[in-house]
């Protein structure tokens, strides 16, 4: 028996990447747009990407009384304090383009990488990981309370591009163990790896268990 589930993004990259990790399961996804004709935007100020993640789950699924996953996630470089964190999406401004936050993100590292007297100190390799949660909302489960989970993806910002794969600062992240960039990746390979595909392994078992008790509630409605 196939279940509706809301994946509660306006990120064009997530909503691919969700749908390639969710495909064995026996899930119908569906984006905001498939099932609300009015615009549902959450305002996402919270402080950690936990907090946003369970506040765009909570709401989205509120207003469609459907089984809901949410992804916050972004970049964190060890140099800038954690810095772009919960505000990637928007580092160069609202509304900023991937290629606009990618331009700021190396704009704040240059602005490091020069001494007391202007000089330029080299380009050290500047630690970083992306990391992601995800909150998953049944409203008729647990008062509608979150299942959640975080997974993270190492590796060092490079101040050369590569790759076309993708979305957001992948072609800037160089992978641990990996001589790619995040964007070099095909994206079974970036699933395999990223911090997405991490965290959402992590849900998997919770969520076979929700539509398993899902089909049985079903089997006794309609006898
Ligand atoms: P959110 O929609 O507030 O969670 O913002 C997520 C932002 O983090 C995106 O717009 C990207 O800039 C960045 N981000 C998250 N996941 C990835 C990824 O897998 N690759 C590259 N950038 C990512």
């Amino acid at each position: 028996m196939s279940h509706a589930l809301v994946v509660a993004t306006h990120n064009r990259g997530k909503l691919d990447e969700l749908r390639a990790l969710l495909s064995g399961l026996d899930v119908q996804v569906l984006s905001i747009q498939e099932v609300s004709k009015k615009e549902i935007n959450v305002v996402e100020d919270g402080d950690t990407f936990e907090a946003n993640a369970i506040k765009k789950a909570k709401e989205v699924s509120a207003h469609t009384m459907m089984l809901t996953i949410a992804d916050d996630s972004g970049l964190e470089v060890d140099a800038l304090g954690g810095a772009p964190g919960v505000r990637s999406a928007r580092f160069a401004g609202e509304r900023a383009t991937d290629a606009e936050n990618n331009a700021a993100l190396l704009a704040a590292l240059d602005s490091l990488d020069v001494d007391a007297t202007g000089a330029r100190t080299g380009s050290p390799s500047y630690k970083a990981r992306f990391r992601c949660v995800l909150a998953l909302v049944d409203p008729f489960v647990r008062d509608g309370e979150p299942f959640v989970v975080e997974g993270t993806c190492e590796g060092n910002i490079t101040r050369t591009p590569r790759g076309s794969g993708g979305f957001g600062y992948d072609p800037l992240f160089l992978v641990d163990g990996k001589e790619k960039t995040m964007a070099e990746l095909g994206e079974a390979e970036k699933n395999e790896i990223s911090h997405r595909g991490r965290a959402f392994e992590k849900l998997r078992l919770v969520l076979e268990k929700v539509l398993a008790e899902r089909d049985v509630a079903t089997r006794k409605v309609t006898g």
